[in-house]
């Protein structure tokens, strides 16, 4: 549907597997200074000195993860190597390299996974990170990719899940729900593309929630930001799942329970639009959609004034006693319990 009509197919068997490999990765660049040895040996050799090193893995598979009926492979190339930025910023850390393994069928031409690897490249260039090695073979049908994303950290910085005090305030980055809200339009535009092919979507009313969808970015910023303000959270995670399933997995592994506010929650003009056009409540979509890749942290109640002020956080509810429970406080002042209705992998 978005996807550029490249007339060019080159054989992937034409070049053999190690062709292929070089023809892939001979573009990525060595930047990190921890990067000891990157492609082109049995393993690659990192040293990270004094810093204590996070890893982070994440598996993609079509049609489960990602349709490339509208996902055109460069974005989805970019965002598998996001999302799994988005694990190490979560751990308060910095990323700095990345392994990439695909499976792929013959179905796809060589200049499809040119396509794959420039968003890889591109991701890899945005956020300073190396590409050190991974693996390439082939699938039956379809597309496979894993990304294993290295981090370095001082081990006083690392923020764990585990660590929101009773008092804590409860803070997110950007804002909500338009990660969710643009996968409904490209599932939309979809369906009505299947009827009539030659039916081309209109999609400038929509294009913050598209590219919140098709090209998220991690955010790796809020631990300089956080630095500079000189606040350390006291527990962290990224929102990939949704937020309600986010602040369950904070409170359950903290032993804390928390109020979250509805009137405080940040979404966009667009989505708010868009919700109306399709009939769905934003607070719900901003509590459940997932793939925001913004941050959720709690840091003490003493730092609010450093945060206070600043456009990219916003404090939308407080941490309580366990036994008070996790629910969301609405505008009309009411109490609702919070549940996980994040998405489930393992749902039917
Ligand atoms: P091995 O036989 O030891 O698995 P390969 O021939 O698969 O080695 O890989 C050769 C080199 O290319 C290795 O450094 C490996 O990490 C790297 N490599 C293979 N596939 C990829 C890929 N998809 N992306 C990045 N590097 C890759
Ligand atoms: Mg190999």
């Amino acid at each position: 549907m978005l996807e550029d009509k490249n007339q060019q197919r080159t054989s992937l068997s034409q070049l053999g597997e190690f062709g292929l490999i070089d023809h892939l990765t001979k573009n990525f660049e060595v930047k990190q200074p921890s990067t000891l040895k990157s492609i082109g040996d049995d393993a690659a050799v990192l040293d990270f000195k004094d810093k204590k090193v996070v890893i982070s893995t994440d598996l993609l598979i079509e049609g489960v993860h990602f349709d490339l009926a509208y996902m055109p492979l460069r974005h989805l190339g970019y965002k598998a190597v996001v999302v799994n930025l988005s694990d190490i910023a979560a751990m308060n850390a910095k990323p700095t390299q990345i392994t990439v393994s695909i499976a792929v069928s013959n179905r796809f031409p060589l200049e499809a996974l040119e396509e794959l690897f420039d968003g890889i490249t591109l991701a890899s260039k945005a956020y300073n990170i190396d590409v050190i090695g991974g693996d390439t073979t082939s699938s039956q049908k379809g597309l496979i990719i894993s990304i294993t994303a290295v981090g370095e950290a001082n081990e006083s910085d690392i923020v764990y899940r585990n660590g929101a005090k009773q008092t804590d305030l409860l803070v997110v980055s950007g804002d909500l729900g338009s990660a969710y809200m643009g996968l409904q339009v490209l599932e939309r535009e979809k369906q009505v593309f299947q009827v009539n092919p030659n039916n081309q979507p209109d999609l400038d009313n929509y294009t913050y929630l598209i590219e919140r969808q098709l090209k998220p970015e991690a955010r790796t910023d809020i631990r300089e930001l956080l630095e500079k303000l000189e606040v350390k959270p006291t527990s962290m995670i990224d929102i990939s799942d949704g937020l309600s399933s986010e602040i369950i997995h904070i409170c359950k592994q903290s032993k804390v329970g928390c109020n979250l506010f509805e009137e405080k929650l940040p979404v966009d003009p667009q989505l708010i639009n868009v919700c109306e056009e399709f009939n769905i409540d934003s607070t719900t979509v901003a509590i459940n959609g997932g793939e925001d890749y913004e941050l959720l942290f709690t840091i003490a109640i003493e730092d609010y004034d450093k945060i206070k002020a600043n456009p990219n956080l916003t404090v939308i509810g407080h941490m309580t006693q366990e036994s008070e429970g996790i629910h969301l406080i609405t505008r009309a002042n009411t109490k609702i319990p919070l549940k996980a209705r994040g998405w489930n992998a393992l749902e039917e």
